[in-house]
C-alpha cells in the first residue's frame, strides 16, 4: 500500500498526523504500508511557488492512494487565482482523473444532538452523496469575463457533461447502490437544463444494468429542500460536481459536525485521493483543538475502496464508534457530560482503541 501523505496547510499538518499514527498501528500489525510525504495548497507555494509542484505530481501517479489534509490561509488569499492553494486541489483531482466524489453523510448514536435537526429526523442517517468531480460548469470552456458590444462587461461559465462522463459516474452509483440498499436518487436540474436533461437520460439508460436498484430523479432544488425536511428517505444520491458541491455540504450539516466526514475521490480503477470534507480551518490551526476523525474516517475509506479491505475498514470505524462511546470529544462536537480532549489525544484514542 504506497501512500502519498500530503499534509497541506492550517490544520491539516495536525488531522492528517493523527491518521498517519493509525497507518502506523496498522503497520506495525503487519500490513505493508510505505508512506511518502509531499506538499500541496500553500504549503506547495511556500516551498516550490507551486499549489500542486512537480514532486507532489510525481509522488501522487505513483502511489496506490493519497491522504490530504486540507488547504488554504489567509496569507494566500491575495494570490494570483492560479497559485492559490486551492487550484492545487483541483489539479490533484484532475492529475488523478478522480472523477467520483464519495461523500458519506452518516449520524453516529452518540453525535444525534450535535445535529441542527431534531433528533428524529436525522436518528440513524446514513446517506451516501456521490458527486461527480472532473467536469460540469466548474471545468468547462469557454469561461471568463468580457466586453459585449454595447460595452458592458459580462461574466460567464459553461455547462456541459459528455455521454461517458455521466456514465461512467453512474456506473460507480449503481455499484455502490448495490452494496447498500439498491436506492438510487439523481439530482438534476432537467425541467431547465439541456445538460441535466442530457445527464437524465444517460443515468436512466445506465439504470438498465442494474435492474435490482431502484433509480428516482430528483430536481436540486427539490433535493435541497428534501434533504432538510426528510433526509432518511435517501440512499445514496448521484449528481453533477456544482449540486453536488453545494448538497454535499448541505448534507454534512445534518450530522453535527463537518469534523467528522471524510470523503473518497476515485478513478476508473479505484486508485483514491482521500480527504476530510472541511477545510483548513486557519481559525483554530495550531491549537491542538481541531477534530482529526475525518481524516482517520479517510483512511478507513481508504482500505475500503483502493485496498479493498473491507475487514480493516470496519475495524477502524470500530473504534472511532468506541472512542465516542468512551465519551471522548474534540469541542466541535462537544457537550456538556463528556470528556474535551485535543487533536492528538484524539488520535492516541483512536489508537489504542484499534
Ligand atoms: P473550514 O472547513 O476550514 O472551516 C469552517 C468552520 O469549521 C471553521 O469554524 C472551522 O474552525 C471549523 N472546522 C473545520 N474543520 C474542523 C475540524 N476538523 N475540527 C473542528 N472544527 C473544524 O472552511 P472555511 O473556514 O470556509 O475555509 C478555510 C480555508 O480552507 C479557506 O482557505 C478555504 O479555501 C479552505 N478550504 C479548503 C478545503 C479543502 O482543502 N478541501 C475545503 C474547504 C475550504
Amino acid at each position: 500500500m504506497k501512500i502519498a501523505v500530503l499534509p497541506g496547510d492550517g490544520i491539516g499538518t495536525e488531522i492528517v498526523a493523527q491518521a498517519v499514527k493509525v497507518l502506523e498501528a496498522l503497520r506495525s500489525d503487519g500490513l505493508k504500508i510505505e508512506l511518502e510525504y509531499a506538499h500541496i495548497g500553500g504549503a506547495g507555494y511556500d516551498a516550490a511557488g507551486d499549489p500542486f509542484p512537480a514532486a507532489t505530481e510525481k509522488l501522487v501517479l505513483a502511489s496506490d492512494a493519497a491522504l490530504l489534509g486540507a488547504v488554504g490561509g489567509y496569507q494566500y488569499d491575495t494570490l494570483p487565482r492560479e497559485l492559490r492553494p486551492e487550484k492545487g486541489l483541483l489539479r490533484i483531482r484532475k492529475t488523478l482523473n478522480a472523477f467520483a466524489n464519495l461523500r458519506p453523510a452518516m449520524v453516529y448514536p452518540e453525535l444525534v444532538n450535535a445535529s441542527s435537526l431534531k433528533p428524529e429526523l436525522v436518528s440513524g442517517l446514513d446517506i451516501m452523496i456521490l458527486r461527480e468531480l472532473t467536469g460540469d460548469i466548474y471545468f468547462g470552456q469557454p469561461r471568463g469575463i468580457r466586453t459585449l458590444e454595447n460595452g458592458e462587461r459580462q461574466g460567464f461559465d459553461t455547462m456541459h457533461y459528455s455521454e461517458s462522463e455521466i456514465r461512467r459516474v453512474a456506473h460507480v452509483g449503481f455499484q455502490i447502490a448495490m452494496k447498500r440498499n439498491k436506492k438510487m436518487c439523481s439530482v438534476d436540474k432537467a425541467n431547465v437544463l439541456d445538460t441535466s436533461m442530457f445527464w437524465r437520460e444517460i443515468v436512466t439508460d445506465v439504470a438498465k444494468e442494474y435492474p435490482l436498484v431502484e433509480l428516482s430523479h430528483m430536481y436540486v432544488d427539490n433535493a435541497a429542500m428534501q434533504l432538510v425536511r426528510a433526509p432518511k428517505q435517501f440512499d445514496v444520491i448521484l449528481t453533477g460536481n456544482i449540486f453536488g458541491d453545494i448538497l454535499s455540504d448541505e448534507a454534512s450539516m445534518l450530522t453535527g459536525s463537518i469534523g467528522m466526514l471524510p470523503s473518497a475521490s476515485l478513478d476508473a480503477n479505484n486508485k483514491g485521493l482521500y480527504e476530510p470534507c472541511h477545510g483548513s480551518a486557519p481559525d483554530i490551526a495550531g491549537k491542538d483543538i481541531a477534530n482529526p476523525l475525518a481524516t482517520i474516517l479517510s483512511v478507513a475509506m481508504m482500505m475500503r475502496y483502493t485496498f479493498a479491505r473491507e475487514d480493516i475498514a470496519q475495524r477502524i470505524e470500530a473504534a472511532v464508534r468506541k472512542v465516542l462511546q468512551q465519551g471522548l470529544r474534540t469541542g466541535d462536537i462537544y457537550e456538556p457530560g463528556m470528556q474535551k480532549i485535543g487533536t492528538i489525544a484524539m488520535g492516541d484514542a483512536v489508537v489504542a482503541a484499534l
